[in-house]
C-alpha cells in the first residue's frame, strides 16, 4: 500500500516536472531545482524601465528598428566593458561590477517566432516539418548574469553544465544559451522538430533559448554567438583565425588545433587577436545533432538567476 502511494506520487512528480520543463534549462532533472524555478515563476518578470525595459507584451511586440530588439526592451552597455562586448552585445543591460561583467536580460528574441504566439506581430509560422513544443509561449524574464571578466581554465576536476544553472551564457543578442540536454525522456535530437526558424524555443515557463546555432546571430559561420558563464567567447562552426577575410574562415576539427571535449580550442581570432580559449558549435553525439555546445565549462562559471 505503501510502496504503491509512493509510486503514485513518484508518477505525480514526473508529470509535474515533464509540465513544468518542456526541456530542461541548462539542464537537469534535479527535482528541487526544478522546484525553485516553478516557485520562481510567479516572480520572475521584473522588466521595468529603470531595469531591462518595459516588460514585453507579445500580442503588441514590434522590433525598434533603431535598437534591432523587441519596442521597449533596454539595449545598453556600458563604456567600461570592452570593445567585443560593447560592439557586439544587445538586448539586454550590460555593466562591469568589480571583477565581473553583469548582464540582465528579459531574454525576448529579436527575430520572429511561432512562440510568440499567432496573435503577435512577431509571429512566424514553424518551418514545414516542425512541430509546436507543446503551448509554451516565450515570456519576458529576468536573467541576471554575472561572468569572470578574466576567464581562467579551471584545473582539475571541471564544472558541468548539466545542473545548476537556469542558462549557461548569453548570446550577443541577450538570449539564453542551454546544453546538449533536453528534457528527462527526451533527446535534444527530437526536440530540435520543435525548434523556429531561427533553431530557438521556449521552455514552458517562457524561457526562450537557443541548443544549437542560433540562426539569427550566426549563419553556421565564423560569428561571435556570445559568452558563456565562465567567461569565454562563443563562436559559430566556423572560427575566423583571426583574420577578417571570411574566406578562410574554417571549421575547427578538421585542422589544427583540434576542438577539445567542451568544444573549445586556442586560437587567435579578429575579436581577440593575441589568442584565446573560445567554444565552437560543433557535433554533440550526445544530442544526436551537430550545432552544440559541449557538458563542461572550461574556466569557472561565474553566476545566473532568474
Ligand atoms: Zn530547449
Ligand atoms: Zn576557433
Amino acid at each position: 500500500m505503501e510502496r504503491k502511494h509512493l509510486l503514485a506520487s513518484t508518477s505525480l512528480l514526473v508529470l509535474f516536472v515533464l509540465i513544468l520543463t518542456n526541456c530542461k534549462p541548462k539542464s537537469d532533472s534535479d527535482e528541487e531545482t526544478l522546484l525553485l524555478l516553478a516557485a520562481a515563476a510567479s516572480t520572475r518578470i521584473c522588466a521595468n524601465s529603470s531595469f531591462t525595459g518595459t516588460t514585453v507584451v507579445n500580442s503588441t511586440a514590434t522590433l525598434n528598428a533603431s535598437t534591432d530588439c523587441i519596442t521597449g526592451m533596454t539595449s545598453s552597455m556600458s563604456a567600461d566593458l570592452p570593445a567585443w562586448i560593447r560592439n557586439n552585445f544587445k538586448c539586454a543591460v550590460g555593466s562591469v561590477s568589480g571583477s565581473n561583467y553583469v548582464f540582465r536580460s528579459q531574454n525576448v528574441p529579436n527575430n520572429k517566432s511561432y512562440y510568440f504566439g499567432s496573435s503577435s506581430p512577431m509571429y512566424e509560422a514553424l518551418a514545414g516539418g516542425q512541430t509546436p513544443a507543446g503551448n509554451n509561449q516565450i515570456q519576458s524574464q529576468c536573467l541576471v548574469y554575472s561572468i569572470p571578466s578574466v576567464p581562467a581554465e579551471k584545473t582539475g576536476t571541471k564544472t558541468g553544465t548539466q545542473s545548476g544553472y537556469v542558462s549557461v551564457g548569453i548570446t550577443v543578442n541577450g538570449l539564453a544559451i542551454f546544453n546538449n540536454a533536453a528534457a528527462p525522456g527526451d533527446t535534444l535530437a527530437s526536440e530540435v522538430s520543435t525548434f523556429d526558424k531561427f533553431n530557438g524555443h521556449p521552455q514552458t515557463s517562457g524561457v526562450y533559448h537557443h541548443h544549437a546555432q542560433p540562426l539569427n546571430v550566426s549563419n553556421n559561420n565564423a560569428n561571435l554567438i556570445g559568452v558563456l558563464l565562465d567567461g569565454f567567447p562563443v563562436y559559430g562552426q566556423l572560427c575566423d583565425g583571426g583574420t577578417a577575410d571570411t574566406g578562410n574562415d574554417a571549421a575547427p576539427g578538421t585542422g589544427t588545433p583540434i576542438l577539445d571535449a567542451n568544444h573549445g580550442h586556442t586560437a587567435n581570432t579578429v575579436l581577440f587577436p593575441g589568442g584565446i580559449y573560445h567554444y565552437h558549435y560543433a557535433n554533440d553525439t550526445t544530442a544526436g545533432t551537430n550545432t552544440l555546445i559541449g557538458s563542461q565549462f572550461h574556466g569557472t562559471p561565474g553566476t545566473v538567476s532568474n
